[in-house]
């Protein structure tokens, strides 16, 4: 087996022989000794490093960085700003080999995901905004004549990004580049559970030019270190990814505060399969979305709804894929499944499985690959007749489990895709092009994939209704969602009182 603390160490680029660091202020800051917590490596379920555990000495000298270095940065021209988000990018794909290493030997996500695709993506996150600072459009309003109104935009001061541990680079390059586009500074804390690429992408930045303050991460658990950047006076905006649970806390506290939030919560999938659908494409769409990431995905298709009668065909289809799924070391550039990310999450996997089970379901029998004898690896899973009320189809359970569900006709299906309380994404595999318009303006989603899975881009707003979140990632939305309004008003000459004028 590969020394894959050696691993990390080449892909770090700070000395890790003690405890990782913080990122403070443009370098790396020590912990404090006692406040660590371990980089545990999900493929071995071994302890890898310990990580420095920030303390509120760590906070205040973040904040204080941050606010000394956001004035400037907004003070540039927009373009200035962009140079140095594009050069993040260079800097991003220069080092895609060390960025993919971290998060697959952290967060078990296949290397052939983490090299190449997440890295590209976080990249091009960081060119989407960098092509939005001179776009920053204010606006003139037509008031009465001799006066002048215009709408300013201007940042919010400093961002609190609060990231999960399922997509770790790209959630926080999701995070930094619309609020550092807007001007503002940002204090991202990864998760526990995956906060190297996080860290390593704050030296990135710094490299390409990005000045001292402008990002700082604070690794450290959530309820402590999240819990004081969303109660911090001096953190304007708090933008969240994770379960729906903190994000309803969060939302709360910040609603206290008066604070700006952006929440990207749970989700759960309706997958709809129509009798008239390209089966065989369905198939290969259902089986990627369910077991991507180990299911480990906020849009993962973990419901798959099937036209009764062509359930028995299609699940024969699904099954086949699922005997050839891939499953091993994440570094290993054939691997297509890893692990969960940690003993307490596959425990949780588990246990809802048992309680499925207990429920009388029973997982279809597939020929599914041996798991490794180590690790926190889960098999996939598929229950069939699922009613879709059951706490399995109603929840998110974020691992590689589907419940299988029939519907007769197109009211039915919607009616269950609809039928949680999340509202983040729907799929639906159709030949009719009418019918796949019906259903994506029935559809209580934020996003709703027709004929295809998993379609994203830095352009395309990202959020979701209902339980599933507040506000919106990405595109031309998410700059607007990191900057204030200013109404400013001015006169042409010297000002009358509207008193001069009053009769005596
Ligand atoms: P959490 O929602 O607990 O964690 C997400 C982030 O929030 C982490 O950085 C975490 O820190 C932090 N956090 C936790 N509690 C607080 C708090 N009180 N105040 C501020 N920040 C906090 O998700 P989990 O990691 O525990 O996963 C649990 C479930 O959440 C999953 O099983 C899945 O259902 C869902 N989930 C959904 C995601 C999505 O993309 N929609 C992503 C990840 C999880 P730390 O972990 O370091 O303590």
């Amino acid at each position: 087996m590969t020394d894959r603390l050696a691993l990390l160490r080449d892909a770090f680029p700070a000395d890790v022989s003690g405890t990782v660091p913080l990122w403070v202020n443009g370098e790396w800051r020590k912990g404090t000794p006692g406040e660590e917590f371990a980089c545990v490596d999900p493929t071995l379920g071994e302890t890898l490093v310990p990580v420095a555990s920030s303390t509120s000495d760590d906070i205040g000298a973040a904040v204080e960085a941050a606010k000394r270095a956001q004035r400037a940065w907004w003070d540039l021209d927009g373009q200035d700003r962009a140079r140095v988000l594009r050069g993040i990018a260079d800097g991003i794909r220069a080092n895609a080999k060390a960025l993919g290493t971290l998060d697959t030997l952290d967060a078990g996500r296949p290397i052939r995901d983490t090299v190449a695709r997440d890295t590209e993506r976080a990249a091009r996150l960081f060119e989407f905004f960098a092509g939005t600072t001179d776009r920053l459009r204010g606006a003139f309003i037509p008031v009465q004549p001799g006066r002048s109104n215009t709408i300013e935009y201007e940042p919010i001061g400093i961002v609190g990004a609060i990231t999960p541990w399922n997509y770790p680079l790209t959630n926080a390059a999701g995070k930094i580049a619309p609020a550092l586009a807007t001007g503002n500074a940002v204090i991202l804390k990864p998760a526990e559970d995956s906060p190297l690429s996080a860290l390593m992408l704050a030296w990135v930045a710094h490299r390409a030019g990005l000045p001292a303050g402008l990002l700082n991460v604070l690794n450290g658990p959530g309820p402590r270190v999240g819990d004081a950047m969303v109660r911090h006076p001096d953190i304007g905006k708090i933008t969240f990814t994770g379960s729906t649970s903190v994000g309803r806390t969060i939302g709360a506290l910040a609603g206290a505060e008066l604070k700006s939030v952006t929440l990207e919560l749970g989700g759960k999938t309706g997958f709809m399969v129509f009798a008239d659908a390209d089966l065989e494409r369905a198939a290969d769409a259902l089986v990627f979305s369910a077991f991507n990431n180990a299911g480990q995905t906020c849009t993962a298709g973990s419901r798959l709804l099937v036209e009764e009668r062509v359930a028995g065909d299609f699940l024969k289809l699904v099954s086949a894929r699922i005997e050839r799924i891939r499953i091993g070391d994440p570094l290993d550039p054939e691997t297509q499944l890893g692990p969960a990310i940690s003993s307490r999450h596959r425990e949780q996997v588990l246990a809802r499985m048992a309680e499925a089970e207990k429920a009388g379901l029973v997982p279809l029998a597939t020929s599914c690959p041996q798991l490794p004898g180590h690790g926190f690896f889960l098999a996939p899973t598929v229950y069939v007749d699922v009613d879709p009320k059951l706490a399995v189809a109603q929840e998110e359970i974020f691992g590689p489990l589907v419940t299988v569900s029939t519907f007769r006709d197109e009211d039915e299906a919607i009616a269950i895709a609809n039928g949680t309380p999340y509202g983040l994404a729907t799929t639906a595999w159709t030949s009719d092009i009418f019918r796949a318009r019906r259903i994506s303006r029935r559809a209580q989603t934020g996003i709703v994939w027709l004929n295809t899975a998993h379609s994203l881009h830095p352009g395309s707003p990202y959020g979701g209704y209902k339980q599933s979140g507040l506000g919106l990632e990405m595109g031309e939305e998410a700059i607007r969602q990191h900057m204030r309004i200013k109404t400013v008003w001015s006169e042409d000459g010297p000002w009358q009182s509207p008193w001069a004028s009053a009769p005596a």
